[in-house]
């Protein structure tokens, strides 16, 4: 068993190290998982780096630790594994117990394993992995020497080595102490509350803790003078922070519990010298969308101090709560003190705005006014849709009436992976945040309505599938519905389960799927409620064997035709380079009457411009003509829903359009990177779709006037 040797060299009750049972037997595969390097000052001061694999942590003595130089080779030497529970242990062994001394956490984060799993490197030898924690970044190998134990720790060259690189901080980045100090945290406590208990205007801790109230921009009249500014980093959100004892809890401002989305953090706060307290937080994950699959570890910035103890310091003098902060965090850890700048709030701003993707605003405080100012350079990032999960919701840029709105049932979403690459130069994050920023306008074209799924887990590159079921793990709340069999005679193989389809209701189930991988939403005719009525026609025009110009015509004259017989059209660019016309039928419609209209309309589009439309099958034989496909319309017939996202290089989408584009667009013009801006602006060109409910039967009636004949003629 793994930890055999862990538990022989460790009598429980002498040491404070967890000692968990036996992980449970598993043949798995360990691609990614957490790491640690621990400071340990045993007999001698060494490094203990631990790599999860299998469910424990590999694990290894570094007597000089390790550097991001890469012409730095270190001796590493394989040691029993520990459980992994480990990752969190900061404390000192006491005096007669295996591994005596302080052990602080010196870097935490992620590690990705290279090529193959951890188990199959280990058989190899040769270990490669990426690391991605607060200290140790990018790819590392350790090599087997010939003396088996013994490796050699290298760091590979990439974008994160640093040549002739100086040692990394020595200190803990969860108490921020030297390992020397830890046996004094406990003592660093009693100091720190007996000097805060000499603070002037103190007072005892009645009400509960809360965030100071924000302002958007500074009051008229308020002196920008008495300010002192915190920076506030992209994606960063207030936080409120409380621990007693050894319970943390950490609390958005939005009132979202986010405690358990960054337990690192929270394990870092409850191995920090103070043990009684409120504080504020600015948390964020930095982006670093090049570097891992992981989600990048999360740092937070403690921006002021609440309470201490039993006493509340709201009404103490700014520069004495920042300067208890500073001894509450006193290094480079995962949550940090800094001072907070003083200088004129133009300079500020010029300097936030020299770097917008790091950086988003200014958060200022003094100590005069009750509330906190938040200030971003003008043209900063518009209003992000909140996003459940991984990054709740970015509050600072929400104006406080769209904040405190009535809570709805919490559904969470943890949203993983955002800086996996997902198109070339856009992660899952930016395909994440697109279908979030949307999600007003595409959401009622797909309420109610089943959904396909085609799922590309490692992006547009990588592998892809239909989801035909709700993946294990799903929450109960995602709504799916049983495709209706449609194929004359058929007998389900027993057992064989229906496949389903996705009812994609609202933003949580929007961002569940999204966070599956999936790329484009295909979208079935329609209602979950009404099986066998059709909502909608479609007509695609394919250009793949000719081009756009060659199209417009036709699509130009299929709408003249349905305004002749009163059918309303609307229309989208498919998302590849074709364009889609699509004809509302509202509710009670039979899939075969709507199938009638589409062959109908095809019959004429061939028959009065043979020279620019076919609806010839073979491709050989379209020559270069627009292939007319009137064959998207049926029971089990999915078309890209307006505005997803299509799997193609350049992330394009499905856009409706209002028919004076029709001329001018071009398809390649709507991209993830550029829809939510053009949404924002004009709004949904198809926002009357929905409301659309054309007599069929008399335009019908119509059409076979002028289409029998014609078509009579040309055939
Ligand atoms: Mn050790």
């Amino acid at each position: 068993m793994p930890l055999d040797e862990y538990h022989r060299k460790r009598i429980a009750a002498g040491t404070p190290e967890p000692m968990p049972k036996e992980p449970a037997a598993r043949d798995g595969l360990t691609h990614e998982g957490q790491f640690v390097v621990h400071g340990h000052d045993a007999r001698r001061m060494h490094f203990d780096l631990r790599l999860e694999m299998n469910g424990a942590l590999l694990s290894f003595a570094c007597p000089k630790g390790a550097t991001l130089d890469p012409e730095v080779k270190h001796l590493a030497v394989r040691t029993e594994e520990h459980p992994l529970e480990y990752v969190d242990f900061e404390d000192t062994i006491p005096a007669g117990n295996y591994g005596a001394g302080p052990m602080i956490v010196w870097d935490r984060g992620a590690v990705r394993w290279l090529e193959m799993p951890a188990e199959q490197q280990i058989e190899r030898g040769k270990l490669d992995f990426v690391l991605y924690g607060r200290k140790l970044r990018g790819r590392f190998s350790l090599i087997p020497l010939k003396d088996p134990p013994h490796y050699l720790l290298l760091k590979k060259k990439d974008a994160f080595a640093v040549p002739s690189a100086p040692p990394l901080d020595p200190r803990s980045i969860f108490c921020g102490l030297h390992v020397a100090e830890l046996p004094e945290l406990r003592e660093r406590w009693q100091t720190l509350r007996a000097r805060a208990a000499g603070s002037a205007a103190v007072a005892p801790r009645e009400r509960k803790a809360a965030l100071l109230p924000r302002a958007l921009g500074l009051p008229k009249g308020s002196d920008e003078a008495a300010l002192a500014w915190d920076i506030v980093p992209q994606g960063a959100f207030r936080a409120l922070c409380t621990r007693r004892g050894n319970t943390v809890q950490i609390e958005s401002d939005a009132g979202e519990l986010v405690t358990d989305y960054y337990p690192d953090l929270a394990a870092a706060i409850a191995h920090g010298v103070a043990q009684d307290f409120a504080v504020e937080l600015l948390l964020w994950r930095p982006r670093e969308p090049e570097l891992l699959e992981q989600p990048a570890p999360c740092q937070a910035l403690a921006v002021d101090l609440l309470a201490l103890a039993d006493l509340d310091f709201r009404g103490v003098a700014l520069e004495a709560r920042r300067a208890l902060l500073d001894e509450m965090f006193p290094g480079p850890g995962i949550v940090r003190s800094m001072p907070p700048f003083r200088a004129p709030l133009e300079r500020l701003l010029e300097g936030v705005a020299a770097d917008p993707t790091l950086l988003h605003g200014l958060l200022g405080r003094s100590t005069a006014s009750p509330t906190a100012v938040f200030v971003a350079p003008p043209g900063a990032a518009p209003l992000l849709a909140p996003v459940h999960g991984e990054a709740p919701p970015a509050s600072l840029r929400a104006p406080a009436s769209v904040r405190r709105a009535p809570a709805p049932p919490k559904r969470t979403v943890s949203l993983t992976n955002r800086t996996k690459p997902f198109f070339p130069g856009l992660s899952k994050g930016d395909l994440l945040d697109y279908y979030a920023n949307v999600a007003e306008h595409l959401l009622p074209h797909l309420r109610g309505r089943p959904v396909i799924l085609e799922r590309f887990p490692d992006g547009v590159d990588g592998k892809h599938f239909y989801q035909w079921r709700p993946p294990p793990g799903s929450p109960s709340w995602l709504h799916s519905v049983e495709i209706p069999e449609h194929r004359k005679n058929h007998v389900r193989e027993p057992g064989k389960q229906p496949k389903r389809a996705f009812v994609l209701d609202d933003l949580e189930s929007l961002l569940y799927v999204a966070n599956l991988g999936c790329i484009p939403l295909h979208l079935l005719g329609f209602r979950a409620a009404a099986p066998a009525s059709c909502t909608f026609a479609t007509v695609d025009f394919d250009v793949k064997q000719a081009n756009l110009d060659m199209a417009r015509p036709l699509v130009r004259a299929l709408r003249t035709l349905l305004e002749r017989v009163s059918l309303p059209a609307y229309l989208k660019t498919s998302g590849r380079t074709g364009l889609h016309v699509l004809i509302p039928l509202g509710d009670g419609i039979p899939f075969p009457a709507a199938q009638a209209l589409c062959e109908l309309l095809g019959r004429w589009l061939a028959a009065s411009y043979p020279k620019r439309a076919t609806r010839e099958e073979r491709i050989d034989k379209r020559g270069e003509r627009v292939y007319v496909d009137t064959g998207q319309t049926g029971p089990i017939r999915a078309i890209a829903a307006p505005y997803s996202v299509r799997p193609v290089h350049d992330a394009r989408v499905s856009m409706p359009l209002p028919w004076d584009q029709l001329e001018t667009l071009d398809p390649a013009d709507f991209t993830v990177r550029t829809v939510p801006r053009l949404l924002a602006v004009h709004g949904d060109a198809w926002a009357s779709f929905q409301g659309q409910s054309p007599d069929l039967a008399r335009a019908i009636e119509h059409l076979q006037q002028e289409v029998v004949p014609l078509s009579a003629r040309g055939s």
